[in-house]
């Protein structure tokens, strides 16, 4: 019984790791009767952990209703742990020299490659500069490139934002509430670097 549990569990942790990857999930909530999540809790790669949350509770039986509110409950409890946990990671590496924080710096930081995680501040107010031809975007004044001579336009950096992060291919983290509060008073931006 227990190795019919374990083979059955085990081709459950590949389908899950397959679903998180083809839609690009996060989180996954794992609920079920206790032992049983548990052990496909254990088997999950560490990646994929980090991703996940751990319900032991056989949700499925709650009434739709009640099973909505109970994930939405869990949903939030984990945004914010992971959001504080960003948070501190960013400032922690930022000591060490391996983050930046400040639109200055992030921008290089996004621009140079050198940048592997990008947090912002959900509704950040600040006016940068992109160059309509190659892209590059600072806070410097002119009208000209200094890179192309192309033409400079004042634009918010929150419209700019998600496309430098995906041309940069640099995930974009975009947090509120008490985290947020920490990262608006260290210039409202940073990024984790390589
Ligand atoms: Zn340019």
């Amino acid at each position: 019984m227990e190795a019919q549990y374990a083979r059955f569990y085990a081709a459950e942790v590949e389908h899950i790791r397959k679903w998180v990857e083809r839609w690009d999930l996060e989180p996954v909530f794992l609920a079920g009767p206790p032992k049983l999540v548990a052990m496909v809790w254990d088997d999950l790669p560490k990646a994929l952990k980090a991703r996940s949350v751990l319900v032991r509770e056989d949700l499925g039986h709650l009434p739709a209703g009640e099973f909505a509110s109970r994930v939405e409950s869990e949903l939030q409890r984990w945004q914010q742990q992971y959001e504080r946990s960003l948070i501190d990671r960013l400032f922690d590496s930022s000591g060490e020299l391996r983050a930046v924080l400040g639109v200055d710096d992030t921008l290089v930081g996004l621009q140079e490659g050198l940048a592997r995680d990008a947090v912002v501040v959900r509704g950040i107010v600040e006016q940068v500069r992109q160059c309509t031809n190659c892209g590059r975007t600072d806070r410097t004044d002119g009208s000209i490139c200094v890179a192309c001579g192309g033409a400079r336009l004042l634009t918010g950096l929150r419209a700019v934002l998600p496309q430098l992060a995906k041309r940069y291919k640099v995930p974009l983290e975009v947090i509120a509430d008490d985290a947020g509060d920490r990262l608006s008073r260290a210039g409202g931006i940073g990024a984790l670097l390589k």
